[in-house]
This record gives C-alpha cells, sequence and structure tokens, in this order.
C-alpha cells in the first residue's frame, strides 16, 4: 500500500486534497475543526520539502461559483493557523497554494466520467503527486477525490489514514457491548446504516428528528413533528429485524413539545405516548436522555451520529448535551461521526479531547459503516 511516509515528496508540488468544508455564519468560520484536522499532513509535507497546491470543496454551489462560498475565508485561517503565507487562487511567492471552491466547476461533481476526467487531467497539471486527505468527501466520486490520484504517484494523507483506523476498529471485531446512537433530521440519510449497524451492535438507541418515523411505525400520535411517511413501512421491517436479531433498541419515552420550529416557541414536556396533535417534538425529554446514557456508559464501543433534537436552540438543546457527555465517559472507544455532530459538541462546549474520536466526516463515516465500497478510499488503495 502507498503511504505518505513512502511517498517522494522533496522538491515536489504536491496536490492535496482536504477537507476544508467548515461551516460559515455571515462569512465568518463557526467552526474550524476541518481546518485543524487537516493540519498534520500540510505540516509533514511542508517539513519534507514540498510545496502544495491544496484542493477543496466549501457547500454545494452547484457548478456556480458562489461568492459565499468561496474558500477565502478557510485561506486567511490556514494562514493563521500556520502562521506563514497562503497564497489564494493564483500563485505568488508562498510553499501553499489554496485553490478556490473545486465545487465551482461543474464537473468535480458530473456523472459523466469524461468530464470528471478532463478537469481531472487539468488539476494534475498542477502538481507531481497527488495525497488524498479530504475524508470528508470519499465517499463521493468526484474528480478531485476519485479520478485525480489515478493520475499522479499518490498517497492518503495522515487524516484519511487515522478515520478509516477508527472505523475499521468499529468494524472488525469491536469490543463489546458495542451500541450506536443515532439522531439527525432525516431517517431517509440513515436507513443504510441502521440496517447493516443492526447485524453488528448490541445495542442502538435513535432520537432526533429521525425518532418521529419509529415512533409512527410504532402506531403512536406524533402531532406535527416531523415524519418521512413512506418511510414507515421500511422502519417496521427495521424494527421487527433489530426484534429478530436481539439488538436493543431504545427508543424515547418522554419528548419535549413546542408548537412552532422556534427558538422562544414555549416548550412542554410530554409522554411518548401523548404527543398533543398541535405540537411538535423538538427534543428527547429528561427520561430518555437519562435511558440513553446509561445505555451508552454499558458499552465498551459506541458510535453516535447525529443530535437528539434541535440543539441549535438552546431550549432543545438538553439530550444532544447528555448525549455528548455520557460518551465522554465510555470506558473504551467512544466515536463521534460526522461534521455537524463534531460542530454540535463543539458548540455544546465539549472539547476534543473528551472523545475517543471525533470523525470529520459524517455522510463518509456512515457510509463505511453501512459496508460501502468508498470511491476516494478505492482509489488511494484503501
Ligand atoms: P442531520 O444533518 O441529519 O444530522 O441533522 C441535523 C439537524 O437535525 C440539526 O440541525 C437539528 O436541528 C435537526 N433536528 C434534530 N432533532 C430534530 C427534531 N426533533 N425536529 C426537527 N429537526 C431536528
Amino acid at each position: 500500500m502507498n503511504s505518505l511516509a513512502s511517498l517522494d515528496v522533496a522538491g515536489k508540488r504536491v496536490f492535496l486534497r482536504c477537507d476544508l468544508n467548515v461551516p460559515l455564519k455571515n462569512g465568518e468560520i463557526t467552526d474550524d475543526g476541518r481546518i485543524r484536522a487537516s493540519l498534520p499532513t500540510i505540516t509533514n509535507l511542508l517539513d519534507r520539502g514540498a510545496s502544495l497546491v491544496i484542493g477543496a470543496h466549501l457547500g454545494r454551489p452547484k457548478g456556480e461559483a458562489k461568492p459565499e462560498l468561496s474558500l477565502q475565508p478557510v485561506a486567511e485561517r490556514l494562514s493563521e493557523l500556520l502562521s506563514q503565507p497562503v497564497d489564494f487562487i493564483t500563485q505568488g511567492s508562498a510553499k501553499i497554494l489554496l485553490l478556490e471552491n473545486l465545487r465551482f466547476n461543474t464537473a468535480e461533481t458530473s456523472k459523466e466520467d469524461g468530464e470528471r476526467s478532463a478537469f481531472a487531467k487539468d488539476l494534475a497539471k498542477l502538481a507531481d503527486v497527488y495525497v488524498g486527505d479530504g475524508f470528508g468527501a470519499v465517499h463521493r466520486k468526484h474528480a478531485s477525490v476519485y479520478d485525480l490520484p489515478a493520475l499522479l504517484p499518490h498517497a492518503p494523507g495522515n487524516l484519511v489514514q487515522a478515520e478509516v483506523e477508527v472505523l475499521k476498529k468499529l468494524t472488525q471485531s469491536p469490543q463489546r457491548p458495542y451500541g450506536v446512537v443515532l439522531g439527525g433530521a432525516k431517517v431517509s440519510d440513515k436507513i443504510g446504516v441502521i440496517s447493516n449497524l443492526l447485524t453488528k451492535v448490541d445495542v442502538m438507541a435513535i432520537g432526533g428528528g429521525m425518532v418521529f418515523t419509529f415512533l409512527a411505525a410504532s402506531g403512536k400520535e406524533i402531532g406535527t413533528s416531523l415524519v418521512e411517511t413512506d418511510l414507515i413501512p421500511t422502519v417496521k421491517e427495521l424494527i421487527a429485524t433489530a426484534q429478530s436479531k436481539g439488538v436493543k433498541l431504545v427508543l424515547p419515552t418522554d419528548i419535549v413539545v413546542a408548537p412552532e420550529f422556534k427558538q422562544d416557541s414555549a416548550p412542554t414536556l410530554v409522554s411518548a405516548d401523548e404527543i398533543p396533535e398541535n405540537q411538535m417534538g423538538l427534543d428527547i425529554g429528561p427520561e430518555s436522555a437519562a435511558a440513553f446514557a446509561a445505555e451508552i456508559k454499558k458499552c465498551k464501543t459506541v458510535f453516535w451520529n447525529g443530535p437528539m433534537g434541535v440543539f441549535e436552540f438552546p431550549n432543545f438543546a438538553h439530550g444532544t448535551k447528555v448525549v455528548a457527555q455520557a460518551l465522554t465517559e465510555v470506558d473504551g472507544i467512544s466515536v463521534v461521526g460526522g461534521g455537524d455532530s463534531a460542530a454540535a459538541v463543539r458548540a455544546l462546549g465539549f472539547k476534543d479531547s473528551d472523545f475517543g474520536y471525533i470523525s470529520t466526516g459524517g455522510g463518509a463515516s456512515l457510509e463505511y459503516l453501512e459496508g460501502k465500497v468508498l470511491p476516494g478510499l478505492q482509489a488511494l488503495g484503501l
């Protein structure tokens, strides 16, 4: 296997694919975790005498040059964190050049192999070797992730290597009990991972907006809560699979509801059996949070993806906080999967070091756990 250490980079130009897809608010970076996670590979390459062309994406501009999705603020933060100049878009005298958002070009994400490959050929002209370190994008068959490494000597970066090692611990003989906690908005995003993990875990706890499809599938009234009605039959099957496999499926017993999806909408605590018809569930209740925490703390391996409620609104952040706290107390390995979940725990005041591992890639780690082949890892020989 190609490794970063054995790749000849001294005096070479390295195309480094990073994941610098950070959350922005009014042009300001609100969580720079992904930039920080990219630093070890950047400094490794610079220390070994390479110069860098960094390619990355931000958001989903769908082939349009949207100013609000420019990587300019990222270039500035990167320069601050490295205490050295970073050229942006045009090469100056710096050792590092950050290209503009690769997704401003439709070819980056094109489904047409020819289009992507032509773009990859242009990118290949910018460098002598390729290092793939954008873990958050390895599940995408994109030009800079999948096609470009085939054109240059290549190796995975430190971040991609570390992410894969952790995910291997979760998939190859994990220490038991093995628990998984899933939340977030949509069940549709997580059907694949739920169904694969049901063959592997001992306990599965479900909260967040997606839980209401589970409660509806169990015959409960869910008021105006988020629901994916078309998935109720699938979710019924998942519940039956959990039963037949002996997986303990933990669903909330109490719910914090409010009349509207608003920060200051008045919260009320109700039983999960009695959600009023004109109210929506915006968090799991304290009894449920305590039950989830107790299950988490019994485990030796825990994976968590997706908030338990609308944690962006302080009144509905309690469930997510309690689950995050329980993960910090696991006597074993605790993994927070995903950019959004990672940003959530940092926003709630937890430190990265409180957890066993915080993955930078939500979609990528879920697809890995689903057992899928990830194009960006395949391209790097991983
Ligand atoms: P995801 O990207 O699927 O992980 O979803 C994250 C989003 O789910 C966050 O922005 C939360 O605000 C949202 N969310 C969590 N719980 C709920 C809920 N009960 N109702 C609506 N949205 C929710």
